[in-house]
């Protein structure tokens, strides 16, 4: 009785099937979000952990680094370059 695992000379080890191809995200785990202004405290650009692929948290509200709710937006990349940002959120997402 051969192994089967011998029986497969063939089978690289290098495409492992675990292999789950983290290129397929950005080069930062963040996304942006939009805060709503809320009394005195105006709109700004948060970030948030992505967790799942970018396209199911589109336009969801998640919970933001800094601990508030924003909703995705994707046609905004984290980091902003907008000037309206939530200083919390950059410190947290390591922007230093
Ligand atoms: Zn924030």
């Amino acid at each position: 009785m051969a192994p089967t695992a011998a029986a497969r000379p063939t089978a690289p080890t290098a495409t492992a099937p675990t292999a789950t191809a983290p290129t397929a995200f950005a080069a930062t785990p963040y996304v942006a979000a939009r805060s709503r202004a809320h009394g005195p405290t105006a709109a700004l650009w948060h970030a948030v952990e992505l967790h799942r692929p970018a396209a199911e948290v589109d336009g969801a509200c998640e919970l933001t680094l800094c601990g508030t709710l924003a909703r995705v937006t994707l046609d905004e990349e984290w980091p902003t370059s907008a000037r309206d940002v939530c200083v919390p959120c950059v410190a947290l997402a390591g922007g230093r």
